[in-house]
């Protein structure tokens, strides 16, 4: 069995470690809508991989909540509205008295 001569320096051997590091990764566009993204996975932006809805986006689940919140402001938008004309009628009876 074949056995180096002598011991690597401690130089010699994080010369050779330090051609080991991380590389940048490759980025391609994403096919519906062109923002970076890696190869072969889903797009972070808009969730879609080869022109299919696969993942639900951050963007996606602010707009279910935005409408939520719209459909319970109109909830109570439509509960202010008695309210907003319990004084009309308050001065509606003073208008008639
Ligand atoms: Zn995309």
């Amino acid at each position: 069995m074949p056995v180096p001569k002598r011991k690597l320096s401690r130089k010699r051997r994080d010369q050779r470690s330090a051609n080991k590091g991380l590389k940048p990764q490759s980025l391609s566009s994403c096919q519906t809508c062109q923002a970076p993204s890696l190869s072969h996975q889903v797009c972070r932006e808009c969730g879609y991989y080869k022109g299919v809805k696969v993942l639900r986006t951050k963007m996606d689940r602010m707009y279910t909540r935005g409408q939520s919140r719209e459909a319970i402001a109109a909830r109570r938008g439509a509960g202010v509205t008695p309210e907003t004309a319990a004084p009309a009628a308050g001065s509606d009876n003073g208008a008639a008295q």
